[in-house]
């Protein structure tokens, strides 16, 4: 590797919120001076010495952060002479990563004199994730989500509610996140004074990608030292699943500018047909979506195509526009696990370790696994356990009975 990346969280996003070719904010004109806002607000008071050491405390005392790097040692040894370690992010607070830009986002609309948090959610991790973080903060928390998601989500809709945030049921067009995307917009331009929109992932518009990059920072920054401390070495390999990208990019900024092979696993789901997967960096082509321009599955029209993975929080059309560019750079690769093959390492994970994983972070896992069995196998992978799989335990049940 010859680029110097020293600098690189400096330079990137440029100042139009650029990654190379991808980003940007492609925004309605009313929306134009609340982005605005929003990132010279992230840039000032983010980076003061008071926002910080609040942040620090909270991560200590509210998420239980530093979480932990666990070495695998029983499904290391079954597999041969590659060493997987997980960076145990099911151990935050809330059992997943999601928390860790929610509260950051939280503590900035706290600042900057906020009032309300607004977001759509699909599953509802996002909504759960911001709705801890209102009450926390003790702002108001809007939450937009299609009636068919709301439908299917009980539990986190529950959540919501249990924590005080307001759900709003969007029942347009085909009432799912897309819908709730623009309902959720919507409610923002009418009130942009008091309220701010919180994004879920490194997706959406400038800055965004960049304010989620950097709250989820964290992760890589923790997960380096722990590493180096643990084995005295550097891992050869990181690996993350990636849907929007956020744990993914969580964990790669730590080790951007050493010798670490950095690997993103796409959701394949059940194949290669537009439609059967999510794998848009794999399969798609650059295109312009919900704000910023990244690489998209479109449909015949141009539009964000139908998109499937049994992970629900992998299931979106397109990624970050920062993954876009590290693969048009060659710094990430990227790798599509099926279906199958993170249902097996869920299993595995399971009853080699005792970590119950979510199914998003089974796809990092099972991508792992696969480069333990190839010739010129790794010596030691770290894989982003995003989250744990409670949440996934009913849909499990019902399609995998005969696995347990
Ligand atoms: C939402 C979610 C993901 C995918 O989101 P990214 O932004 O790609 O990280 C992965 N794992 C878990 C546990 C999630 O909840």
């Amino acid at each position: 590797m010859n680029t110097d990346f020293k600098r690189y969280l400096k330079d990137f996003p440029d100042q139009k919120g650029y990654f190379g070719d991808y980003g940007g904010a492609y925004l309605p004109p009313e929306l134009v001076p609340a982005f605005k806002e929003i990132t010279e607000a992230y840039l000032t008071i983010a980076h003061s010495a008071r926002f910080i050491s609040e942040l620090r405390r909270i991560r200590r005392e509210f998420q239980g952060r530093p979480t932990p790097v666990y070495h695998c040692e029983r499904l290391s040894r079954e597999l041969g002479s590659t060493q997987i370690y997980l960076k145990r992010e099911d151990l935050n607070h809330t059992g997943a990563h999601k928390l860790n830009h929610c509260m950051g986002e939280g503590l900035l609309a706290k600042f900057m004199g906020k009032k309300k948090l607004i977001a759509e959610t699909g599953a509802g991790q996002h909504g759960v994730a911001l709705a801890t973080a209102a009450a926390y903060f003790g702002l108001e928390c809007e939450i937009h989500m299609g009636a068919v998601d709301i439908a299917k989500q009980a539990p986190n809709v529950a959540r919501m509610k249990l924590l005080g945030a307001k759900v709003v049921s969007v029942e347009h067009g085909l009432k799912t996140l897309k819908e709730a995307v623009d309902s959720a917009f919507e409610a923002y331009i009418k009130d942009f004074d008091d309220s701010i929109y919180c994004i879920g992932s490194v997706v959406g518009p400038h800055p965004f990608p960049m304010i989620v990059r950097d709250f989820q920072a964290v992760v890589g920054e923790e997960a380096r030292e722990q590493f180096l401390e643990m084995t005295g070495y550097l891992p050869d390999r990181v690996v993350a699943s990636v849907g929007g990208g956020s744990n993914a990019m969580g964990i790669f900024t730590g080790f951007l500018n050493d010798p670490v092979e950095l690997y993103g696993a796409e959701p394949l789901g059940r194949g290669e047909k537009l439609g059967d997967h999510a794998a848009s960096l794999s399969y798609g082509s650059p295109g312009i979506m919900h704000g910023f321009k990244s690489m998209m599955l479109k449909d015949e029209a141009g539009e964000a195509a139908p998109v499937y993975s049994v992970a629900s929080g992998l299931d979106y059309p397109s990624s970050g526009p920062e993954h876009a560019y590290l693969k048009a750079i060659g710094r990430a690769k990227y790798a599509c696990v099926s279906d199958d093959e993170a249902i097996d390492a869920f299993f595995a994970l399971s009853r080699k370790e005792g970590i119950i994983p979510a199914i998003e972070s089974a796809h990092a896992l099972a991508l792992a696994i696969r480069m333990a069995k190839e010739e010129d196998n790794p010596g030691f992978v770290l894989v982003n356990l995003s989250g744990r799989g409670d949440k996934d335990l009913d849909y499990v049940l019902e399609n995998y009975a005969d696995k347990l």
